[in-house]
């Protein structure tokens, strides 16, 4: 089962939004990169942006209209790239700002991708598995025209996951009349689904937390972790830092957290959530306020949520020496400068949590090519580019006295507007 990771914002005045934040890093590596105004506004506004309604006939004979969205920000690079959402808090202003970071991700990872994500608004939990399959499939032919394996290429994200992927893939494909693996990715094995694409955003969180740590002079055996939300990324990151010797002290969902200064039993909270539902309850373990497993005193944070849950409210609270962004956009830009002041190293989602769309990349080629790699092959690449990621954007950043998402920002947005000025203006 997978949590759906959906705890409760903190009050607005706490926070900039998602796209706030999306546009001031836009506009700060366009303003140290020199571009014009006309170059900033290309890559400001989303390429196609798709709001559709959705109705759905209920398990009980009502109807109900829910909005779904998919937003193409950029596609100069190459097909649009990124997840579905399906929250209670999805809006489109939140898939646009989602969206434009996936463009930064695969253009900072050399995926040949552009950026996109799509949402419905709606709690996943308030539906049978018979209407998630009947909003799924009447919301993927609502976007069937502006998606395709050379268009636009849905994957899993908080809420959906393999079998989503499944009725995507089921939909599409019978409107075309023949079987199309390479619409989406994250899809389950038995459909052509890449042998390591599940736990590849946790492997690449863990390759940079094991990175990270090493620049900092810390061992990564014995050194310490906490990992907010215990759901798609955060649970297999938990148990990979375990692998490597880390001690992940504390654990958290949206109903709570627990701690053990000793080191979590990962397996034994994985089979505890399972049994309940969440890390709750968890009898190895003392219970924590949520919000104080941001501020332990330990050498990795790992928020592997939501968006905005390090805020200005927060931020200098923050004890730990090194936050690894498993989840998209877990740092609001106000948090940003006061972490950066206080020495606190955060390595920023596009990169960190880039594993899971290497992988997507990697299913895809696999896709095109009809031809399945061994778990070594994409575990061996895997790491091989998340690597060669963190050593880009470390390096960019001691040259240019950047902290590490300026750096990857700056990265990615050259990247993209490179492709831009190689291909010209049409007409
Ligand atoms: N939803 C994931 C992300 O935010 C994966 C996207 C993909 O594989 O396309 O990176």
């Amino acid at each position: 089962m997978t949590l759906l990771q959906t705890p409760s914002r903190p009050p607005a005045t706490q926070h900039t939004s998602a796209l706030e934040d999306a546009h001031a890093q836009l506009a700060a590596a366009v303003a140290d990169l020199g571009y014009d105004e006309g170059t900033h506004a290309m890559l400001s506004k989303s390429r196609r942006e798709l709001t559709v309604s959705i109705p759905l006939r209920r398990d009980d004979g009502s109807t109900q209209v829910l909005t779904g969205y998919r937003v193409q920000h950029n596609i100069s690079r190459g097909p649009a790239k990124g997840g579905l959402r399906y929250s209670p808090q999805v809006t489109l202003d939140e898939v646009r700002a989602l969206a434009m970071w996936m463009t930064w991700k695969c253009a900072l990872l050399d995926v040949p991708y552009g950026g996109a994500k799509g949402g419905i608004a709606l709690d996943p939990r308030q539906y049978s598995q018979a209407e998630l399959e009947r909003i799924t499939r009447r919301y993927t032919s609502e976007i069937l025209p502006i998606i395709g394996p050379q268009q636009d290429i849905p994957a899993p994200d908080i809420g959906t996951d393999e079998r989503t992927m499944a009725w995507i893939m089921d939909t599409y494909s019978v409107s075309k009349g023949h079987t199309v693996p390479g619409v989406v990715t994250g899809k389950p094995l038995s459909l052509g689904g890449s042998l390591g694409r599940a736990s590849a955003t946790s492997r690449g969180v863990v390759h940079i937390a094991n990175a990270a740590l090493r620049s900092e002079g810390i061992t990564v055996a014995g050194a310490t972790a906490a990992i907010q939300g215990f759901g798609k990324v955060g649970r297999d990151a938990a148990r990979f830092l375990t692998d490597d010797g880390a001690l992940v002290v504390a654990a958290s969902d949206q109903y709570g957290a627990v701690h053990n200064a000793a080191g979590l039993d990962i397996d034994a909270l994985g089979a505890h959530v399972d049994a309940t539902g969440s890390v709750v309850g968890f009898s190895s373990a003392d219970p924590l306020p949520a919000g104080e497993l941001l501020e332990l005193d330990i050498d990795v944070l790992v928020p592997a949520a939501i968006e905005g849950v390090i805020h200005e409210g927060n931020a200098a609270n923050v004890r730990a020496r090194i936050i690894v962004e498993g989840a998209n956009g877990p740092t609001s830009r106000d948090a940003d400068a006061i972490l950066a002041s206080n020495g606190v190293l955060v390595v920023p989602d596009i990169l960190a949590n880039a594993g899971g769309v290497i992988v997507s990349y990697f299913e895809w080629v696999q896709a095109n090519q009809s031809y399945r790699w061994e778990a070594r092959d994409v575990e061996t690449r895997l790491e091989e580019r998340m690597l060669a990621g963190w050593a880009s954007v470390n390096s960019h950043a001691a040259a240019h006295d950047l902290t590490l998402r300026a750096a990857a920002t700056r990265l990615a947005v050259a990247r993209v507007t490179e492709a831009h000025r190689l291909r010209g203006l049409y007409p």
